[in-house]
């Protein structure tokens, strides 16, 4: 089980291990706003493991360039294909050139989107207009990935990260229950 990390401004900034997220509350580095149903006991107390979380100070600004590389393009897809929203895994999906590579598209951010095979083969090296498919939405440079152990695929992501546009891509894990931050109930 995982938890999200928002910055200040409610936007996801790193995925970690609950332990690690159990760690940041510890230290009053975050502000819980979802919990799982699981929970850990101590000696003294028992406590919800952490589903999002966020941080109470703002993040060092920091440029932080992601390499364009097959599995990020994946990731910053969130393993959906961007033309029929069927979601894979890496070895389900493939790169497509949204202007393709014949026609002078270039292999960055801007002109590659992850792409089931079908979707792929439908497209083929026409321009997307006479494709008869359309983008979810354009790609970009992303300005965050997910990080952290075993991250690359976000197929069981909890529903509630949707809500903070993590999106998953199988069967929910349950994590439901939402808390106010302390001292403000
Ligand atoms: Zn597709």
């Amino acid at each position: 089980m995982r938890t999200l990390v928002l910055d200040q401004g409610y936007q996801p900034h790193r995925i970690v291990s609950w332990q690690k997220g159990i760690a940041l509350l510890f230290r009053g580095k975050v502000d819980v706003l979802e919990e799982y149903d699981d929970e850990v006991r101590t000696v003294s107390s028992a406590f919800r493991l952490p589903c999002v979380v966020r941080l109470r100070v703002p993040v060092p600004f920091r440029v932080q360039r992601i390499r364009f590389s097959r599995l990020n393009v994946l990731r910053r897809d969130g393993f959906v294909c961007q033309y029929c929203g069927q979601g894979g895994s890496a070895r389900d999906l493939t790169l497509d050139h949204v202007v393709p590579k014949a026609r002078g598209g270039q292999t960055a951010w801007g002109n590659v989107v992850a792409a089931c095979k079908p979707c792929n083969q439908r497209k083929g090296d026409r321009p997307l207009s006479r494709s008869g498919l359309t983008l979810k939405k354009p790609p970009g440079v992303p300005t965050w990935l997910p990080t952290g152990p075993g991250h690359d695929e976000l197929g069981s992501a909890p529903d509630a990260w949707g809500e903070w546009g993590v999106v998953a891509r199988q069967a929910p894990e349950a994590c439901a229950t939402v808390r106010a931050p302390a001292g403000t109930s």
